[in-house]
């Protein structure tokens, strides 16, 4: 849907507020092609980069926290967890995302989680202009309220021009990805805020906090975390490998 809804957004929205090829067209061009390019790139990130405990150098003892996987029948470390999708333990495992069909771990949560900012700032430009389309477009009376309620339905039974109604249907598609994409962003951001991932957030465990925001970002978009969000193609080492979490919980019940 990404390339669908920038072609709708340059092509059909806005040259209904600027001339094309007039400066401000280009500049909104310019705008929506970054970020076009930001919530690919990204959302390719998250599933080409492997967080899975497969290829890592593992303890053949069990340590404190440490556990052992019947599945994948070796000795895993802490905050790894098995994933039944994916079929392997996955290192510092924060969920199963189904939008990527692979696992958010230590290794893609980066790329995760500017993908989910991007996507959600994409939404809110294109739903500001979207408005205005709207407005231009649809009458304000039960049918009109119908249409923009039921897009899907009304496009199916060829009830209005069938072209504008899929217009219609993407600007309420658009809508949706703005509430529910910064809906979950807010919700992953204060797990990073709060050093913690969806399991422990769940159970309360604060072991890994480090009780600082810009440490706990860190240890998520690593140590140059103020430009990732420029691209998913800068490195940006993590302060931890994913495996070894004493020195992180250490630092973490020092802050405390
Ligand atoms: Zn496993
Ligand atoms: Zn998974």
């Amino acid at each position: 849907m990404f390339p669908v809804i920038y072609w709708f957004e340059l092509s059909i929205v806005l040259p209904l507020f600027y001339e094309i090829n007039s400066f401000g067209y280009i500049i909104h061009c310019i705008i929506g092609t970054y970020l076009l390019i930001n919530v690919v790139s990204n959302y390719v990130a998250v599933f080409l980069t492997d967080t899975s405990i497969e290829g890592k150098f593992l303890s053949s003892e069990l340590k404190p926290n440490w556990k052992f996987c019947e599945i994948c029948e070796c000795i895993t470390p802490p905050r790894s967890w098995h994933c039944d999708v994916c079929n392997v333990c996955i290192l510092k495992r924060d969920h199963h995302c189904n939008f990527t069909s692979c696992c958010i771990g230590h290794y893609n949560h980066r790329y995760f989680i500017v993908f989910l900012f991007y996507f959600t700032i994409a939404a809110t430009y294109c739903s500001y202009f979207n408005i205005f389309y709207i407005l231009k477009y649809t009458s304000f009376n039960v049918i009109g309220f119908l249409k923009l309620l039921l897009p899907l339905a009304a496009f199916l039974f060829g009830h209005d021009v069938f072209t504008l109604q899929f217009h219609r249907l993407l600007c309420i598609l658009t809508f949706v990805a703005l509430v529910a994409g910064g809906t979950i962003l807010i919700y992953h951001l204060l797990n990073i805020f709060n050093g913690t991932v969806t399991y422990e957030r769940a159970k309360n465990i604060k072991d890994y906090d480090l009780g600082n925001k810009i440490d706990n970002i860190k240890q998520v978009l690593g140590k140059k975390w103020y430009l990732t969000l420029l691209t998913p193609f800068i490195a940006s080492e993590l302060p931890c490998d994913g495996i070894n979490w004493d020195k992180i919980k250490q630092l973490s019940a020092k802050a405390k």
